[in-house]
């Protein structure tokens, strides 16, 4: 038997490590996105609110340069700033223009087509039940789509409220980042008081978000407590807490990294579960993982449900330039939606 520290393992004692766990497609390409437009244009490249919710990533590229602000009032004129992972309301990119900011866009192409999906509804004048948590800068900037057309509902109990204008003509989406479960009781909620109810086209719980709670779901009923590395303010890390302890996980934390850790949760327990949420980067999963391999718990079994393939394109501005770029090196489906040519756009695009 191999164990992680290399030390004799204890039979007692294990760690069931979820897989997949950690970096989405979306988070990657945000983080590379504020890298790299700090190689390309030099310190300072302005972030407007967390590239993603992770402390750590935060931290670590504010000390190579990045300058996280709250709104784009704050970024000097003339001055680069990156949007995050989480998405903008189209004003936001007005003020940015105003200001003649350049702007990078490291919006997730799944919230991009959220975006795209409440647009489209819109236009086609359906009211829009947007299923997710209030104040969450995804939520704001989908609701930005449609102010006048999208009405929030946080879970099942939310649906009680909701006032539409014609019954026979109401849509629902959803924040990328919900649990699976909660939110299709909150569709059944809807659909019974409205049961022409249409579907988005398709899953807006994204890839990512599905597949980590696949895969805690899978170890939870097997752990005597669940640690989950992620930071408090990740909606997707916090959901993990809770699909675990639904799955039979006796316990369930959410830690930002090994410091948070406590010696009392592993009294009496025989077999820890790991994972980690969507934007946490592997070397903080490591450190939680040398932590418990000094605790006695140093064999690691990985628990794999899917295996994971997802890439996304980086943002235009920041591919290579024409003159470097190989032919071969562009796949037809790597182009976003904001990276169609003029005349690929569709009319309500416009
Ligand atoms: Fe995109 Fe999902 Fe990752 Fe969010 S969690 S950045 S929606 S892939």
């Amino acid at each position: 038997m191999v164990t992680y520290d290399g030390l004799m393992p204890d039979p007692n004692r294990r760690v069931l490590l979820a897989r997949p766990r950690g970096y989405c497609a979306g988070v990657d390409r945000a983080v590379q996105t504020v890298e790299l437009a700090l190689e390309r244009f030099g310190s300072p490249v302005y972030v407007r609110k967390q590239i993603v919710h992770n402390t750590h990533v935060v931290r670590s590229l504010e000390e190579r340069g990045a300058v996280f602000v709250e709104e784009t009032a704050e970024v000097p004129e003339g001055s680069v700033v990156v949007f995050s992972a989480h998405g903008v309301a189209p004003q936001v990119r007005k003020d940015a223009s105003d200001r003649h900011l350049r702007t990078i866009d490291a919006t997730c192409p799944l919230v991009t087509k959220v975006h795209n999906e409440a647009r489209r509804f819109a236009a086609q004048d359906y009211d829009i039940l947007l299923i997710g948590h209030e104040g969450h800068e995804e939520v704001v900037g989908t609701t930005g789509e449609a102010p006048a057309r999208i009405q929030l509902v946080d879970g099942p109990g939310g649906s009680d409220s909701v006032q539409v204008r014609d019954p026979a003509r109401v849509a629902w989406l959803s924040q990328t980042t919900l649990s699976v479960d909660e939110t299709s009781e909150t569709v059944a909620a809807l659909r019974g008081r409205f049961p022409q109810l249409l579907d988005p086209p398709s899953d807006d719980i994204c890839y990512a978000t599905q597949n980590r709670q696949a895969a805690v779901k899978q170890i939870a009923p097997e752990s005597d407590l669940v640690i989950v590395v992620g930071s408090r303010n990740s909606s997707n890390s916090v959901r993990l807490v809770e699909v675990a302890l639904e799955a039979g996980a006796p316990a369930a934390y959410l830690v930002d990294d090994a410091a948070d850790l406590s010696k009392e949760w592993l009294e009496s327990a025989s077999t820890v579960g790991v994972t980690s949420g969507a934007s946490v980067p592997e070397d903080l999963v490591s450190g939680v993982l040398d932590w418990l391999a000094e605790s006695g718990f140093g064999t690691v079994e990985e628990v794999e449900t899917v295996r994971e393939g997802t890439v996304f394109a980086l943002p235009h501005d920041l591919r290579r330039r024409p003159d470097d770029r190989r032919p071969d090196d562009r796949r037809p489906d790597d182009r976003r939606p904001d990276d169609r040519r003029p005349d690929d756009r569709r009319p309500d695009d416009r």
